[in-house]
């Protein structure tokens, strides 16, 4: 049973890396996200209320994420434990969280925060070219990461729950590291 939370910028790889972890857990894979862009794309309120915030790289207000991940983490599925990616973003979601999982009896094993310089992160995002990756949109989520979401890593480490590993080699790297780090007897 693992219960994982993915930190780190834009680009750093968090959900290829959730999501191929997830399945080799068998854990359900829970990105805000994926959620936030499904809402779009089924043209839900929370959909409407959300988009122009991503189209200009600014956070979501708190209020529409938080009842969504307390929804989200009471579903069955999330018994066998999870991964969060992109979730908590701020201090205050990630006081909420730990409020959250004390109410549900649950703990989280591992923060886990990816590294990877900013060149590379801005190179990867173009590449990718999601709506939100062009260039004026990228260089206000990096802003809004270091001002915001940063400060989440201080959070976990003071709670001694951190990890950082660095995400700035292949794939498969970063993939063996993450499956290394869980292996560790501390872990078990
Ligand atoms: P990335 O990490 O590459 O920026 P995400 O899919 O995690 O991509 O997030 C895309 C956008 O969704 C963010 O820029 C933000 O607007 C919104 N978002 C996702 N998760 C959250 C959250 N926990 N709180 C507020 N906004 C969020």
């Amino acid at each position: 049973m693992k219960r994982l939370i993915f930190l780190g910028p834009p680009g750093a790889g968090k959900g290829t890396q959730a999501q191929l972890l997830a399945a080799s857990l068998n854990i359900p894979h829970i990105s805000t996200g994926d959620i936030l862009r499904a809402a779009i794309a089924n043209s839900t309120p929370l959909g409407a209320k959300a988009q122009s915030y991503m189209d200009r790289g600014e956070l979501v207000p708190d209020e529409l994420i938080l009842d969504l991940i307390q929804e989200r983490l009471s579903q069955p599925d999330t018994q066998r434990g999870w991964i969060l990616d992109g979730f908590p973003r701020n201090v205050s979601q990630a006081s909420f969280l730990t409020d959250l999982l004390a109410q549900l009896n649950q703990t989280c094993d591992y923060a886990i925060d990816l590294e990877v310089p900013d060149e590379v992160l801005i190179e990867r995002l173009l590449l990718r070219g999601r709506k939100d990756d062009n260039r004026e949109t990228i260089s206000r989520r990096l802003e809004v990461y270091r001002e915001e979401t940063a400060p989440v890593i201080g959070f976990y480490k003071d709670r001694s729950a951190l990890k950082s590993i660095n995400g700035n080699r292949h794939l498969d790297e970063v993939a063996q590291s993450l499956q290394d780090l869980l292996q560790t007897p501390s872990l078990t």
